[in-house]
């Protein structure tokens, strides 16, 4: 058993049909990209992705589109989970031991509805992860550089979560979901260090351009 992540970015195009008025040209995406990194497309996840925390258990007779949802998990193999994202964090979750993994879409709200503690919860409360055996890979995403927002909002998070959070009128919505990884007693938590709106890297941004399509985090576990 062997589990595999990674994140698209613009080479394999946009991935989500929400997006985008052209079917053919998503599934053609999602076909390539499925060649390209191994992953099998004809039992793939995804979600309606609705910025909230709803967290889904995926058996095998879920069906390939999880409505209202924004976090997926299974213990199942050779099942691919998918978040779609562009400046939102993908965050894709493993627990080798158990066997088990996830994938959550943390935007602003999710973040702030807690969903990254709410979907290593499930893991560790209803299917046995110990914290310590999970980890967390936090993908590309918009950062505190970039992230600014109004001083209402910037106010709410520091009272919600903590001065550390916020600089100026910048908030660091990593450093928001990391904690609450941390506070569940989880330690294996890495971040990519791009800012998909700043660094110049090849990843879709819809600060930058808000017709902008959609880059994935993918996981699946391999047997
Ligand atoms: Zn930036």
């Amino acid at each position: 058993m062997k589990i595999k992540q990674i994140f698209t970015n613009k080479d394999d195009g946009n991935i989500a049909y929400h997006v985008s008025n052209n079917v053919e040209e998503v599934n053609q995406n999602r076909r390539t990209l499925a060649q390209k990194y191994g992953f099998d497309i004809s039992t793939m996840r995804s979600m309606e992705q609705t910025h909230g925390n709803n967290v889904h258990i995926i058996t095998q007779d879920s069906p390939l589109l999880i409505k209202d949802c924004d976090a997926l998990i299974t213990t199942l193999p050779n099942i691919t989970l998918m978040v779609m994202v562009a400046d939102c964090i993908p965050i894709l979750l493993k627990d080798e031991k158990k066997s088990v993994i996830a994938a959550i879409h943390a935007g602003r709200n999710s973040t702030f509805l807690q969903i990254a503690h709410k979907t290593a919860s499930v893991m560790i409360e209803q299917l046995g992860c110990l914290p310590q055996d999970i980890s967390a890979t936090l993908g590309p995403s918009i950062q505190s550089c970039c992230y600014e927002v109004s001083p209402e909002l910037a106010h709410i998070v520091i009272q919600s979560f903590g001065k550390a959070f916020v600089k100026g009128r910048n908030i660091d919505l990593q450093g928001i979901n990391t904690m609450q990884f941390r506070r569940l007693g989880m330690t294996q938590i890495t971040q990519s260090p791009i800012c998909t709106k700043c660094s110049n890297a090849n990843f879709y941004s819809y600060r930058l351009n808000k017709e902008c399509g959609r880059f994935a985090g993918l996981i699946t576990i391999e047997e």
